[in-house]
């Protein structure tokens, strides 16, 4: 069990400065380093057990925490023509006019814009 606190602790360290992937992939491995550690503790390989936990927890950590970069990036743009607003950043042209589509920037209408007074 000292193994997997030991894990634990680093990935705590780790997490500092991490984009949302890399974070989500080292609680995946600190949790299921944990997790592994217990199951392998009862079988008599704590060590091994860490191990797959770890790597099992990472695949699922950064997984989920791609999925949420993804969403938090999602660009959403608008159309200057008709001002319809589409979601998927893959579209560069209004498939109803063929206006160019320009990124929108009043996200901060549901986050507080922090402006830089200077
Ligand atoms: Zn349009």
């Amino acid at each position: 069990m000292r193994y997997a606190a030991f894990i634990l602790l680093v990935g705590m360290f780790v997490i500092a400065g991490c984009t949302a992937t890399q974070k989500g992939a080292t609680v995946g491995a600190a949790a299921g380093a944990g997790l592994g550690a217990i199951i392998g503790h009862q079988s008599g390989h704590g060590g091994q057990g860490a191990l797959i936990g770890a790597g099992a927890g990472a695949l699922g950590g950064a997984l989920i925490a791609d999925a949420v970069d993804k969403k938090n990036e999602s660009v959403t743009k608008f159309c200057p023509q008709c001002g319809i607003r589409f979601d998927d950043p893959k579209m560069t042209y209004c498939p109803y006019d063929g206006g160019e589509l320009k990124p929108v920037e009043d996200k901060a209408s549901s986050v507080p814009s922090q402006q830089t007074t200077k």
